[in-house]
């Protein structure tokens, strides 16, 4: 605890220095950063084939670009967020300097989750750095060889004192949550979620919580099945399904369902061939608490797909399930691994009622020619986001804010969104000390007089 409250004391004392409020330094911090992610490649890539079976290209295509993307746009747009925002003024202050003025809070807590270590742990990092913050890192244990070679990396590129990287598992995120921040950006599940709002509540400390959920998957009968299943295959069974945003499962009317078993299957053998363990761009369950934990949820339905499993290498195949009702242990809840269950309903309305009828995710997807019947989801659901016809892919539109709602979490980052996020939005106001006259009418005594003008 005294060590960790040493670093957390030496981030502020470098707060408070001021160094962090000029654009150049933040600037300088966010090209150092893109260095690291350009020098150390090799030891990013290495880190994440050990912890989750990521390939080269997979790490690639879903942790670097988008980082790196994000830290260049950072590097691009700063001035411009960082710049005083002015707004609209009233009859009383049409002559003043009336403002937004966005402020660094102070010391950031960023605790990241393990299934896209770095990409989870460094873009709120990126703004924060952009923000004018100091920021505390605390990666997950869980991806425990990201979590080391972030230790050893950051602090060779970046403000170390500004910047610390704290390791350690759930303890030292305890002990971490003990003290005081000016903000915690935790990115993980629900329930330790609301541990940290209630830790931050001690404080007054905002939180920003990126959380995860059932994302429910709708699949219209008038729709491009074999596209739609494809797309779902490729957002499903990406990193083994540990993927905040993946479609959770999919709805769809009885009549539709054995042609999307059969374009699933399609899908599946196109992207990982038929013997998806021995194929390069397919992952693994991050470590066998979790093979154990998804390999239970399968329980009460029936394989329609894939099933089979090895402990040993911590191996799922892509697997379809079928027969699954409400009740069914795989609806109880959020998946985080590679089954995709396909639940029966009437039509529509009945997937709208079933969406509704549970905690509010992070993605409904819905994919169907219908233009009406999407706006008709959008207008009668509500989710973090909604996204038609595709998976995945609003994660890569920076000026979408991106984050979930109610059970699935609150405050949102991205690009700008980062910034705003990770800044106090400072109301700033410059009157004049002439012109005394205009307000007579406001000072005392209220006659009505004074008011009648
Ligand atoms: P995890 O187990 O790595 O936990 C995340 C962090 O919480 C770790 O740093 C850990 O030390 C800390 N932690 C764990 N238990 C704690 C406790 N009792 N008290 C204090 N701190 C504790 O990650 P996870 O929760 O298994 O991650 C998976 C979840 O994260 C899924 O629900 C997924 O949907 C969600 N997720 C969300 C996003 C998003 O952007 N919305 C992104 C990735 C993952």
């Amino acid at each position: 605890q005294q060590k960790l409250k040493l670093v957390v004391q030496r981030a502020r004392t470098s707060f408070q220095t001021g160094r962090t409020k000029p654009l150049e330094y933040r600037i300088q911090q966010l090209k150092s950063l893109l260095s690291l992610i350009s020098d150390r490649r090799t030891d990013i890539a290495d880190s994440l084939k050990k912890d989750l079976g990521k390939s080269e290209n997979g790490t690639e295509l879903f942790e670097i670009m988008k980082l790196e993307g994000e830290i260049r746009l950072a590097i691009e747009k700063l001035a411009e967020w960082a710049a005083p925002r002015p707004v609209e003024k009233n009859f009383l202050t049409i002559t003043d300097e009336v403002y937004i003025q966005p402020e660094p809070l102070g010391v950031v807590l960023i605790i990241g989750a393990w299934n896209y270590p770095w990409a989870v742990t460094l873009v709120p990092l990126v703004g924060a750095i952009a923000a004018g913050n100091a920021a505390v890192i605390k990666p997950s244990e869980v991806s425990s060889h990201s979590a080391k070679v972030m230790e050893e990396l950051l602090p060779q590129y970046l403000d170390k004192d500004m910047y610390p990287v704290v390791t350690g598992g759930v303890s030292e995120t305890q002990e971490l949550l003990k003290l005081r921040f000016d903000h915690v950006f935790y990115t993980g599940n629900s329930t330790v979620g609301k541990l940290v709002m209630e830790a931050a509540a001690r404080h007054l400390t905002p939180v920003t919580l990126e959380l995860g959920g059932k994302s429910p998957c709708y699949i219209d009968k008038n729709c491009d099945i074999a596209v739609a299943c494809r797309r779902i295959t490729w957002g499903k069974f990406v990193n083994c399904g540990q993927t905040c945003i993946a479609p959770d499962y999919i709805l769809c009317e009885p009549s539709i369902q054995s042609r999307v078993f059969e374009e699933l299957k399609r899908s599946i053998e196109e992207f990982y061939t038929d013997n998806p363990k021995t194929f390069e761009d397919y992952g693994r369950i991050i470590n066998q608490r979790h093979f154990k934990r998804v390999m239970a949820l399968m329980e009460g339905s029936t394989v329609a797909l894939g099933g089979e499993s090895d402990e040993s290498q911590c191996y799922i195949a892509p697997t379809v399930l079928k027969d699954v009702t409400c009740e069914s242990k795989v609806m109880k809840e959020e998946i985080f691994g590679p089954l995709l269950p396909v639940i029966t309903v009437s039509g529509v309305d009945e997937a709208i009622q079933f969406i509704n009828e549970r905690e509010k995710p992070l993605v409904v997807y819905v994919f169907s020619h219908d233009n009406k019947l999407i706006k008709r989801v959008i207008a009668e659901t509500s989710s973090g986001a909604l996204l038609a016809n595709d998976c995945l892919v609003h994660y890569t539109v920076s000026s979408l804010p991106f984050g979930g709602v109610g059970n699935s979490g609150m405050g949102s980052y991205l690009g700008r969104h980062s910034f705003d996020q990770l800044s106090h939005m400072r109301s700033c106001l410059i009157k004049q000390l002439k012109l005394e006259g205009v307000n007579s009418m406001r000072y005392p005594p209220h006659t009505p007089k004074k008011l009648d003008w």
